[in-house]
C-alpha cells in the first residue's frame, strides 16, 4: 500500500494517508464553505486504518459540528486538517494539507445545491445537488 503524507501550515501536525480513498471530491456545502473559508472544500474519504496522526497529536483540536461530525484543526497555525465521521468510524482529509500528489483526482461536485452564488461550476465533472 502506498501511503500518502500531509501537514498543516506551520508544519507541527503531520499525518499519513493510505493512497485509497473511497471517495474523492470538491463538496459546497455550507459546512465546508464556512470552515475552509473558501468557495468548496476538497475532500478524500478513508477509513480509521488507513488514517494516522504522525506527529503533532497534541496540538490538533476538534469543533463538534454535530453528532456525525468532527471538524479537526491544527491549534497552532488553524489549518483545517480533517473532518471526523463519528457514525462512519472514518475521515475525510481535505486534500489541500497534503504534500504529496494522490493517484486519484476529484471527480465530481457534491451539495451542489448549497455552493456559494457567486462561484460557477465550469468543468465537466459529475455534479450533485446533495449526496450522489
Ligand atoms: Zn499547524
Ligand atoms: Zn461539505
Amino acid at each position: 500500500m502506498k501511503y500518502l503524507t500531509g501537514s498543516c501550515l506551520c508544519g507541527n501536525v503531520k499525518i499519513r494517508v493510505a493512497d485509497q480513498f473511497h471517495f474523492v471530491g470538491y463538496c459546497h456545502c455550507s459546512e465546508c464553505r464556512k470552515w475552509s473559508g473558501s468557495a468548496f472544500a476538497a475532500g478524500g474519504l478513508v477509513g480509521a486504518e488507513n488514517f494516522e496522526i504522525v506527529s503533532g497529536e497534541e496540538l490538533v483540536s476538534c469543533y463538534h459540528n454535530s453528532e456525525e461530525t468532527d471538524l479537526c484543526f491544527c491549534g497552532t497555525c488553524g489549518a483545517s486538517l480533517f473532518s471526523k465521521k463519528l457514525k462512519l468510524g472514518s475521515y475525510i482529509v481535505r486534500l489541500g494539507i497534503l504534500d504529496d500528489a494522490p493517484t486519484q483526482r476529484p471527480n465530481v461536485h457534491i451539495f451542489t445545491a448549497s455552493k456559494a452564488p457567486w462561484f460557477e461550476l465550469t468543468d465537466q465533472l459529475a455534479k450533485f445537488e446533495q449526496l450522489p
